[in-house]
């Protein structure tokens, strides 16, 4: 049985909030993050491999729905760090 090997980002490349990771087709973060500190549920959504965004603050579960929605279809790969270039 084969077991997929997920390249995790450290977590100091992940936006402040994030409270929930996509997985792309090709191995990259979309880290979903609230929108404030003050914010109740609303977030947004960012890709860490192609820099795909959300435009503005949505619910969490309009959020969450459109960062599963871009990881599903983005085939972006981990963007290398400069240390790892
Ligand atoms: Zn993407």
């Amino acid at each position: 049985m084969h077991t997929p090997t997920v390249a995790a980002v450290p977590a100091a490349d992940l936006p402040a909030g994030t409270t929930a990771l996509f997985l792309t087709l090709g191995s990259a973060l979309v880290a979903l993050y609230t929108a404030g500190p003050d914010s109740g549920d609303w977030c947004r959504w960012r890709c860490l491999g192609c820099g795909a965004r959300s435009w503005h603050a949505e619910m969490r579960s309009m959020a969450r729905e459109d960062a599963n929605d871009h990881a599903a279809t983005c085939r972006s790969i981990p963007w290398p760090r400069p240390e790892q270039a």
